[in-house]
Formats: C-alpha cells, sequence, structure tokens
C-alpha cells in the first residue's frame, strides 16, 4: 500500500563517524516530522564492526536502513590512498546501485538527502525529480571553507597555501595556514579536486543542513546567509538543526567499564579517545601513558595501536589489540595505573561514558559527533586534533568558545608527559578547568534550547519539512 507520508532517503558514507548523525537526522524525521525514511548504506569488507553494530541496533519500526550492492575498490586504488579518497571512490562506485535501488521501490522517496561524500547523487535526485538536500554533519565554519575554496581556485595567486597567510573567508573567522584541512594543500592532487567538486555541488541543492545551532555559531551563520559575504558565492539556503547526536542507549547491566565508573567520585575521570580512526605514534603513544600516570588523574583510555605517519589508520577495522597492549604501552604501566585508571582496547561506550557523572573531562580528537556529545553532556575538552577538519573544529573550541583547552606543542608533532600532565591538570584541576566546564554547561543549555519544540534548530528542521511536503504536493499535482 502506498504511504501518504513524505519519503525522504538519505544517502551515508561509510564509517561510523558519518552513520552516527545521519542515523540521529532520520530518527528525528521520523519522531518529530512524520516522515517515511530510508536510510542507504555502503559496507564493504574493510566496514568496522562498530559500524555493523551501530546498524543492527536500529529499530526497524523507525528506520528502513538498505544497504547498496557492495562494491570493491581494491583494484581502483593503491593502499597509500587517503582514507577520503578511498570513501569518495567507494560512494562514486556505489551510484549505479543507488539509481537501480531507488528505481526498484515501490514506495520511492521524494527527497533525498546525502552527507559531504555523496554529493554526486545530487543528479540522481534530478532524475528520479526528488527535492535535494546536503546534510554537512559539522559546522557553519567547515561548510563555510568548503563553499568558499572552489572561488579561490580561480585564482591564480594563493597566499594561503603558498604564502602560508590566514585563509579569510567573507565574514567568517579566517581559517589559520596550520589549521587548514590536509587536501588544501596541494593543487595537483586528486583529493583537491575532489574537495573543488564537492564545494561546488553542494552549492546545487536545495538547501543545506548543518549539525550546528544558530547561537553556536551565529557569525558564520549570517556570513553564510549575507548575498554581500558568503552570499555572493552561494544561493543555496542553510538550515542550522543540531546539535543532532547519539542519545545513551538502553541501560547496559554488567559493562565493566561503566561499573568502574560506578564507584568514581564525581567528575574526577578524564576520558581519552581518538573517536573511530584516530591514531597516535609509537612515541605519542608512550608520552600519552607518561602524561596520564604523572597526572594522578583518574582516567579511561582508548588504546589502539600506534601506527606512525597515520592518523585515521584505524578508520577501517584496525584488528584486535585486547592481548597486545603491553608491546606498546611503557613497561610496567598497566600494573602501576591499575588503580588509577582502565585502560579499553579498540571502542568503548563513548556516549554513556561521557554521560556518567564521575568523568569530569574529554581529551579528544575534536571530530564533531565526539565535540558535540561532549557539549550536550556538559564535558569540558582537551582538543587534541588529529586530521580532517578537527584543527578547526579545536581551534574554535580553545579559542572562540573557551570549552577547551589545547596545546600549542602539538604544531610540533609529539606532545610530551609533561604538557600532558599540564593539560589534564589544567582542566580536571585548576580555576580555568572550572570555568570551562561552567561554559560547557551553559552551551549545554543552549543546545537542548535549540533542539526543543519552538527552538532555532527545531525551527529550521521545520522549514526544511514545509519545502519538502510543497515539493511532495506538487509532484502529486503534476502525476494527476
Ligand atoms: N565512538 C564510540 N566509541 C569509541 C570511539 C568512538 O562510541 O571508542 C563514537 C563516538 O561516540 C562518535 C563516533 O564514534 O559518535 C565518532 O565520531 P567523530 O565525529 O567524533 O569522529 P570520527 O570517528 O568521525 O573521526
Amino acid at each position: 500500500m502506498q504511504d501518504t507520508k513524505p519519503h525522504a532517503a538519505i544517502l551515508a558514507s561509510p564509517g561510523v563517524g558519518h552513520l552516527v548523525p545521519v542515523i540521529e537526522l532520520g530518527k528525528r524525521l521520523v519522531t518529530h516530522h512524520g516522515f517515511h525514511v530510508t536510510i542507504f548504506v555502503i559496507t564493504a569488507d574493510s566496514s568496522s564492526s562498530a559500524e555493523t553494530q551501530l546498524l543492527s541496533s536500529q529499530n526497524p519500526n523507525v528506520l528502513d536502513i538498505i544497504s547498496l550492492p557492495r562494491v570493491d575498490i581494491s583494484g581502483l586504488l593503491d593502499r597509500a590512498a587517503s582514507i577520503v579518497t578511498k570513501i569518495i571512490v567507494m560512494m562514486r562506485e556505489s551510484l549505479p546501485g543507488l539509481r537501480s535501488t531507488i528505481l526498484s521501490m515501490e514506495y520511492r522517496p521524494t527527497v533525498l538527502i546525502v552527507d559531504l561524500f555523496g554529493t554526486e547523487a545530487l543528479d540522481i535526485a534530478d532524475e528520479f525529480e526528488m527535492s535535494k538536500y546536503v546534510f554537512i554533519a559539522s559546522n557553519a565554519w567547515f561548510l563555510a571553507i568548503t563553499i568558499y575554496v572552489p572561488t579561490l581556485d580561480e585564482r591564480e595567486e594563493d597566499d594561503h597555501v603558498d604564502g602560508q597567510k590566514p585563509l579569510k573567508i567573507p565574514g567568517c573567522e579566517p581559517v589559520r595556514f596550520n589549521d587548514t584541512l590536509d587536501a588544501y594543500l596541494d593543487r595537483s592532487d586528486q583529493l583537491y579536486g575532489e574537495y573543488i567538486r564537492i564545494g561546488r555541488e553542494i552549492c546545487t541543492a536545495d538547501g543545506v543542513l548543518l549539525n550546528t545551532w544558530e547561537d553556536l555559531e551565529p557569525k558564520t551563520v549570517k556570513a553564510l546567509r549575507d548575498p554581500n559575504l558568503l552570499g555572493r558565492v552561494t544561493r543555496v539556503p542553510v538550515y542550522p538543526i543540531g546539535p543532532l547526536a547519539r542519545e545513551i542507549g538502553p541501560a547496559v547491566s554488567n559493562n565493566p567499564v561503566l561499573n568502574w565508573l560506578d564507584v568514581q567520585p564525581t567528575e574526577s575521570v578524564i576520558y581519552v579517545s581518538f573517536g573511530s580512526g584516530g591514531t597516535l605514534s609509537a612515541e605519542q603513544t608512550i608520552e600519552l601513558a607518561h602524561g596520564l600516570e604523572l597526572s594522578r588523574q583518574r582516567f579511561i583510555w582508548v588504546v589502539r595501536p600506534p601506527l606512525d605517519n597515520d592518523a585515521s589508520g584505524s578508520f577501517f577495522n584496525a584488528g584486535n589489540v585486547a592481548d597486545g597492549m603491553s608491546s606498546f604501552l611503557p613497561d610496567g604501566f598497566m600494573g602501576r595505573t591499575k588503580n588509577l585508571g582502565l585502560i579499553v582496547p579498540m571502542w568503548a561506550p563513548q556516549v554513556e561514558i561521557l554521560a556518567h557523572p564521575s568523568v569530569g573531562g574529554f581529551l579528544s580528537h575534536c571530530g564533531w559527533n565526539s565535540t558535540l556529545e561532549s557539549i550536550i553532556h556538559g564535558v569540558p575538552m582537551i582538543a587534541w586534533p588529529l586530521y580532517a577538519e578537527q584543527k578547526m573544529n579545536a581551534t574554535m573550541l580553545a579559542e572562540e568558545l573557551g570549552l577547551a583547552v589545547r596545546s600549542a606543542e602539538l604544531a610540533n608533532g609529539v606532545v610530551g608527559r609533561e604538557e600532558i600532565k599540564k593539560m589534564v591538570r589544567r582542566i580536571m584541576k585548576d580555576k580555568e578547568g572550572y570555568m570551562i566546564r561552567k561554559r560547557m554547561k551553559e552551551t549545554k543549555d543552549k543546545a537542548l534550547e535549540a533542539l526543543s519544540k519552538g527552538g532555532s534548530s527545531d525551527e529550521s528542521l521545520s522549514r526544511v519539512v514545509e519545502d519538502c511536503v510543497i515539493g511532495l504536493q506538487a509532484a502529486g499535482n503534476r502525476a494527476k
């Protein structure tokens, strides 16, 4: 039977960090706006167990999740290709599967929402006369640089990359050379070309949804809409609809990490994690271990086997380390810290940890999901960016919003143990940490307000929904 609800299809890039916000968007469209939502996912042999588990734990009565036909990119890429290049190629190779799957659906979606790496699919939305939106699962500042760089690309001279000057984006905070995405540094690289293409394609959508909220980035959101500023570059409407972040799951009994947290004092534990893919070098892993030990602060550390020169090395499966950790941690570390902290191999229940009252700080790579999860649970941060747009996120958190501390030593490579000890104590013990925690809690309140009924993000998404419903009615009239 044909459903009369509007039907949105969301195309998600591979990787937990991309799936998490897409799933949250889908759930919100279903529960708050009466949509039917189908999420198209792209899986591969390299998909991590965390990804598989995330997908299988979704309620099929809320979301339809369809895996597109598998693509094999092993012959297309050398092993050294960057993680983003791999994702982009997987997305491109999945387009025929997306087209044929939509074609075969009895109850066709009328709206297509794609994430950053899915913009080539916007043509498919045109073919099927669907409304088309891009969901940037990040912040407004990142959208600003993404749509502005194609304009810079048309110029011969490049002060930012060649002269290492800050990148001035009209109406926005400039982006320091050190914070720029690696992809922008080499105009001859394939990835640079892909980002320019994505920046242009975003502007062809009917709208761009952002996982941020008006209050968090008022200046940048204004610039994105101002016809005299960034609005000159693009007329595409922007809708801040966040923060969309994972909620805590059903109570888990007998999780050793949560059981341990239950018996620690309030706000006494620092949680250390670098997201789904972040990986440290061998030397940095040793320094971090010593730094945590020297701080004498309780900790939970999600540990991955170190990799030199590949900060996103664990993005697709990094195997299991449970037995081999002593080979890359300092001699005796596990024994000496057994009453101080917990080492969690590979993966931890992050949202449940951040929501626990015993947690008082988060040393994070500043992936945008982790950032939002920290804000929503009012946990102050130590910003330790590794790759992608994480350095911009860290700058925003530490310098603009005052929600994190960040070490200058990060720019020089390895952060030493004394510096790590100092940062942990700044957040967990010092007046500075107290002030950051206070600001974090105020930010949390504003975030929740934006999402609540009638709040700015709720209203923004309602406007998108209205446009989609009008589109659906128009299509219905055409069909009559
Ligand atoms: N995550 C988790 N446990 C871990 C590491 C990560 O649950 O041990 C989740 C985290 O809560 C977040 C996502 O994985 O929802 C990571 O997304 P983020 O944008 O922070 O970083 P990315 O992995 O994309 O770099």
